[in-house]
């Protein structure tokens, strides 16, 4: 049982009169708790639409909402909505009589409507339909609001084992997430174990408790205090601690409430996933073959979970710009994951153009199943390997589903920027050993860490940079920093005997760079035959993205093992075109001449050196560019597991 309370001023136009009075009363009937409103001394049962307009609650007066029951923080996260969505969410009061009244309602709908956006951001291709499975987090309520109960001899006791039972079944809730082949949520889960057991945070509940809260308002006092504690501190490590003491607090908090933490292990089969926000760890909860499709308030496509939708090939709208409360309104939703448009309760039109798009999609999908094994050839005889870049473990069942020819790009930033801590080189290890072994046969591309400036890592301080892309970021990063830098090097030596594994660096500028990197990884070579530690050597290469790669192409030809062009920044660098910056969209093209000449270098460099070039920037996986790429003389195309089949039926009508 929970006690909550509230107050709110009444934006909605017109006060509380009978539209929606009927609303709230719906919004109350929906929940068990009792739900009451108090105005000037008079408290109206929220459950009945007569006593509520004998409130006469009118625009701009306070009020306070009272909810007691089990469901208590439900109802006021929804009552909430309701209140703060005030005029613009609901709808006015009829115009009273008369045709001078008569145009308000239409000119409202029109400006909604207009309002609304169409599109998001297309995070992962594809079209999808179907019910809204809404996924919200709901408010935790305000200590304050919370009663101060009289906790008092035996009922402190008892408080004290109710924290203490919730503690051990949060904890249990968390160490349940760990998946054991997604190492990245595991170390997640590790960290939230770790704050739940922290014995000074439970002493200060413990003595919340004994002055007299009730365990609920204890836990959620004494998070907040430590969670604010850790944000003062200077350390942006520490700092992000914070977060997890959030979650942690949340945890125990629904514990405590009775209630359960919203999940996706339930998501009807091939509902939309509407949320403010989803994070890979919601996604590493949910059975994603259930999922229909993704829409979220927040989010870009270069974020964890839209990776994660594209190699399980889930359609993903993100950054679509529409209030929470309305997108908890939606009951039906289609979208198109290559467009980012989206149709919020579409009519039946609208359903049926998405339908028949779907099962067009599907029969595409089904006939090309059929390159899966294919090692595909062009047709005057050049055989081109189509491999996958990934981000993480989890990924690699879909590149091998999709006909991956091994990985082309592995981005081990992810492995960095989604942990608490940086990786130790045994974790490290453990991950690219995973990566070989899945891959057996088939050569496996790690990049290095590839981080800075517009990406930053806990526990890292970067400078402020005005231009962070032409900043302090790959391998300038990683060269400054040989405590990152060398633990992975040492991890990738010792991985390499486990497969065919190659290495490449990103962001290369200077021959410099190269040379030094070969002097570290000696170094560590020296280290390891010391401590007598297994290792192999690797193919080094390099990533060719910066305009400086390209003009020098010849003389890296000569140290390294082969160039794999990374157009999505070559693309910027070569434009002087921000490639997350839509103003200059125009200019961002991989197709201008500019950019194919700088490919055609690199090419011609490598062909006279002997070495063999890849593209793995997302055009490799554009049927034209790759056609261009291919008459240059590349030879390996990386790109999301989704676009691997059609990357090989592609190359074999070619
Ligand atoms: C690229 O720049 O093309 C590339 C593959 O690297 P990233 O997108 O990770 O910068
Ligand atoms: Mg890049």
């Amino acid at each position: 049982m929970a006690e909550l309370q509230q107050n709110f001023t009444v934006t909605i136009h017109g006060g509380l009169h009978a539209r929606p009075a009927s609303e709230l009363v719906g919004i109350a009937k929906s929940f068990h708790s009792k739900i009451e409103i108090l105005r000037d001394g008079k408290v109206a049962n929220a459950k009945s639409p007569v006593k509520i307009l004998l409130l006469g609650v009118r625009e701009g007066d306070s009020i306070t909402v009272m909810i007691d029951g089990d469901d208590a923080a439900d109802a006021m996260a929804r009552v909430s909505t309701f209140f703060e969505a005030g005029d613009n969410e609901n709808t006015p009061p009829a115009a009273e009589g008369g045709a001078a009244a008569k145009p308000t309602a239409p000119i409202t709908i029109e400006a909604a409507k207009a309002a609304t956006p169409t599109h998001g951001i297309g995070a992962s291709e594809g079209a999808a339909e179907g019910v809204a499975y809404h996924f919200f987090q709901s408010p935790l309520p305000d200590p304050s609001s919370l009663p101060a109960l009289e906790v008092k001899g035996n009922s402190k006791e008892q408080e004290l084992a109710r924290y203490r039972n919730a503690l051990a079944r949060s904890s249990d809730e968390i160490n349940a997430r760990a998946k054991d082949d997604d190492p990245t949520g595991a170390e997640i889960v590790a960290a939230l174990s770790e704050i739940a057991g922290d014995e000074e945070w439970q002493e200060q509940v413990t003595a919340h408790i004994r002055a007299g809260a009730c365990a609920l308002k204890a836990v959620l006092i004494s998070g907040e205090e430590t969670a604010r504690s850790v944000e003062a501190l200077d350390d942006p490590y520490a700092r992000a601690r914070a977060e997890d003491i959030r979650a942690v607090m949340r945890i125990i908090a629904f514990t405590l409430m009775g209630k359960e933490l919203p999940s996706l292990d339930r998501v009807p089969y091939g509902a939309i996933v509407v949320a403010e926000e989803i994070t890979a760890l919601d996604l590493s909860t949910a059975d994603l073959s259930r999922i229909g499709g993704l829409l979220c308030q927040k989010g870009a496509s270069t974020s964890h979970a839209a990776i994660v939708s594209r190699a399980h090939g889930i359609p993903a709208v993100f950054g679509f710009e529409v209030s929470a409360a309305k997108l908890q309104r939606v009951s039906y939703v289609a979208l198109d994951g290559s467009s980012g448009e989206v149709v919020l309760d579409p009519s039946e039109e609208v359903i049926a153009r998405y339908r028949a798009s779907i099962d067009a999609e599907r029969q595409i999908a089904k006939q090309r199943l059929a390159f899966k094994e294919v090692q595909p050839v062009t047709k005057d005889g050049r055989e081109i390997t189509i491999a996958a870049n990934i981000g993480s473990l989890g990924e690699i069942k879909a590149a091998k589903e999709n006909g991956a020819m091994g990985v082309g790009l592995f981005r081990t930033e992810l492995l960095f920027m989604d942990r608490r801590e940086l990786p130790t080189e045994d974790e490290q290890l453990a991950i690219y050993e995973v990566a070989l072994r899945a891959f057996e046969g088939q050569d496996v591309i790690i990049r290095t860490l590839d981080i800075g400036g517009d990406k930053p890592l806990r526990g890292v301080e970067f400078p402020a940079e005005e231009n962070p892309f032409l900043g302090w970021r790959g391998i300038r990063m990683c060269l400054d920093t040989p405590s990152i830098f060398k633990p992975q090097l040492r991890a990738l030596l010792r991985a390499a005997p486990a497969g065919k594994l190659k290495v490449m660096l990103p962001m290369v500028s200077d021959i410099e760079e190269v040379r030094a990197t070969k002097q570290l990884i000696d170094e560590c070579i020296m280290e390891l035959d010391a401590e007598g530690k297994p290792y192999a050597r690797f193919d080094l290469g390099i990533m060719v993205e910066t305009p400086a790669a390209v003009l020098a192409a010849e003389l890296f030809a000569k140290e390294v093992a082969f160039f794999s062009i990374g157009t999505n920044d070559l693309t910027q660098y070569v434009m002087a075109a921000d490639r997350m910056n839509p103003t200059v969209a125009k200019l961002y093209k991989t197709d201008n001449a500019a950019v194919l000449n700088a490919v055609s270098l690199v090419c011609l460099a490598a062909q006279s050196a002997g070495i063999w070039v890849g593209v793995c920037g997302e055009a490799a996986a554009n049927p034209d560019l790759a056609r261009k790429f291919i008459e240059r003389g590349v030879t390996e195309l990386s790109m999301s597991p989704a676009s691997i089949l059609r990357a090989k039926q592609v190359v074999c009508e070619l």
